[in-house]
């Protein structure tokens, strides 16, 4: 991932409230979740142990029901008038009969005795095999069943005897005495459930075990419940609500429920082991997990959604404009996914502003055009103007000719010409004769034609690398560059002859003048302004000496010219 890429994504509001939803979302979810599981887990728990409490109640009930409805038997049959005949076969009779021996199980037995407690008969087919009930009959209550504690009689089988009295007015009261054994209540605990793996343990006050669904091991001699483990468990409490674990001798854990009916001194103990709750606890936080999962997806697909239509497209626009920024406005339209959302929309009216600056930039460029093209013939229109001002400012207008200000620079430009290659040149001032006679006579306009045609005339024959310019009035000075003096000398003399020679014609007028000539070599020791003086100094010279004539100036004096 480019270092751009990293610091867009780092530094986009949109990524950070993403992370901060995400971050919030995974901290409520999960907090939701450890909360909701731990919630149901005490809810599973409880209604395990409530289901429990509830199942052993009713068991209690159905138990508890079974006793006295045993007592309500045993009370009905001392008043029979069979058993209060108190007659040995009378009552054995009764006893043994099928109605009645068929309300008793194996091991249960039924004694009557007299007011001596003298045993007068029992349904023992063994006639009166002596049973012994560990009852005090003196204390038995004539108006209510009076019960033994539990014991064991021969058979091993925990029994509680059970007495009423059987009212004799005539003889004293008898007692009927049965023993009810436990047996009656095995199917209620072996039928008993708890949970899928739990055990129905059912005791005395005392601890002794009356029922374990392993008989062989428990109900084979006095046990108690002690030897299973259960130490602290005070069984003649009622029953507690608290929810308790209790790890026993076989190191298995088990949730424990129990209950204790006084009047049966009978106690019942569920234990459900702790790894079926267990199990029921997992798939509640298995359940919980995969709440928190899906959440987590729903959340990071959520949130990739949003990267995915907000981020994504935003980047690209983002991109889109800094092309345009860059001057890139050729770049074609930002097509957005949807033209009905923000993102759509935004795109929608950065196109029209895209379209409207194109628009705009377009007309400016042309109006730039056309001022580009306006400028460059203004400019041209100037130079062409500054170009014919600069050539008029160095012009003489009558002749054409550079003019005197423009043949200082030429002869300066010259000098240093001739000082670097060592060269010479010459110069030639000119004056036309008595030219204010040609004036006075032809008048101005002639004057000046005459002017133009010895300008031309001398200009006619010079080199084109010579100068020519328009001194001063009627007065002309020559520049013959690499000329030395006696050549310069001569090219006056051809100058002279041929105006000499020359008839201008101005007219009908025909006018004839001459000129005088002044000739001097540059030396770079007097300067050009001096060789200037010096041709003039020649002239002047030439003017004494009777004018049209060529004067050089030689050395410290002006000589004649001779013609060649
Ligand atoms: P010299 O032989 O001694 O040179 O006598 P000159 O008459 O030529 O000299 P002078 O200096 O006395 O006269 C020059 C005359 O040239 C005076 C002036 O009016 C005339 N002149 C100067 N410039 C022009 C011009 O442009 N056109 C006309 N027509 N005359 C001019
Ligand atoms: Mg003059
Ligand atoms: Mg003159």
């Amino acid at each position: 991932m480019s270092s751009q890429k990293l610091s867009s994504i780092t530094n986009s509001i949109i990524i950070k409230s993403l992370l901060l939803l995400i971050i919030s979302m995974l901290v409520i979810v999960t907090v939701g979740t450890y909360f909701f599981t731990q919630k149901q887990m005490k809810t599973t728990l409880q209604l395990s142990h409530d289901t429990n409490e509830t199942q052993l109640l009713q068991l209690a009930n159905t138990v508890n029901n079974e006793m006295e409805q045993f007592a309500s038997r045993l009370t009905l049959l001392a008043k029979t008038s069979e058993i209060q005949s108190m007659d040995q076969f009378t009552a054995a009779g009764y006893l043994k009969s099928y109605n009645i021996s068929s309300l008793f199980i194996s091991g249960e037995s039924i004694s009557l005795y007299d007011r001596n407690y003298n045993l007068i008969c029992n349904n023992s087919m063994l006639g009166s095999a002596k049973i012994t009930y560990p009852i005090e009959f003196d204390r038995i209550s004539p108006h209510r069943p009076t019960i033994s504690p539990w014991y064991r009689d021969t058979d091993g089988t925990p029994k509680r005897a059970f007495g009423v009295v059987v009212s004799d007015r005539a003889h004293g009261d008898g007692r009927l005495i049965s023993n009810f054994s436990i047996r009656r209540l095995w199917k209620y605990f072996s039928e008993y459930k708890v949970g899928q793996n739990g055990i129905l343990i059912a005791c005395n006050g005392q601890g002794e075990i009356l029922y374990h669904p392993d008989m062989r091991t428990w109900l084979n001699g006095v046990h108690k419940l002690s030897e299973l483990g259960l130490d602290d468990m005070n069984i003649k409490q009622d029953h507690d609500n608290n929810i308790r674990f209790l790890t026993l001798g076989d190191s298995s854990t088990y949730l424990i429920n129990k209950t204790f009916n006084p009047s049966y001194d009978l106690g019942l103990i569920a234990l459900q082991p702790k790894s079926e709750i267990d199990e029921m606890v997992a798939s509640v936080k298995h359940i919980g997990r995969i709440i928190l999962y899906c959440s987590i997806i729903a959340i990071l697909l959520v949130s990739l959604w949003q990267i995915l239509i907000v981020c994504k497209p935003l980047n690209k626009l983002i991109d889109h404009i800094s092309q345009i920024t860059e001057g890139n406005l050729d770049i074609e339209e930002f097509k957005a996914k949807s033209s009905q959302d923000e993102i759509g929309r935004l795109a929608k009216v950065f196109n029209q502003m895209h379209a409207t600056i194109k628009r705009q930039i377009q007309e400016l460029n042309k109006h730039r055009d056309l001022l580009e093209v306006e400028v460059k013939e203004r400019t041209y229109e100037l130079e062409q103007a500054n170009r014919k001002l600069d050539i008029i400012s160095r012009t003489d207008e009558l002749t054409q000719l550079p003019n005197r200000r423009d043949m200082h620079k030429t002869i300066e430009r010259e000098v240093e010409r001739a000082n670097r290659l060592k060269r010479a040149f010459s110069m030639i001032f000119i004056d036309i004769d008595h030219f204010k006679d040609v004036n006075d006579t032809y008048g101005h306009a002639a004057g000046d034609a005459v002017l133009k045609s010895v300008a031309s005339t001398i200009r006619g024959l010079l080199r084109k690398y010579d100068v020519l310019a328009r001194y001063g009035g009627e007065e002309f000075l020559t520049l013959l560059p690499e000329t030395e003096q006696k050549d310069a000398a001569l090219v006056a003399e051809r100058f002279r002859k041929q105006i000499q020679n020359q008839t201008i014609f101005f007219g009908d007028q025909e006018i004839k003048v001459t000129i005088t000539l002044g000739v001097a070599q540059y030396d770079s020791k007097l300067g050009a302004e001096r060789c200037i003086q010096l041709a003039d100094k020649a002239l002047y010279t030439g003017k004494e000496n009777g004018r049209n004539r060529v004067i050089i100036w030689d050395g410290d004096h002006a000589v004649e010219s001779s013609p060649a």
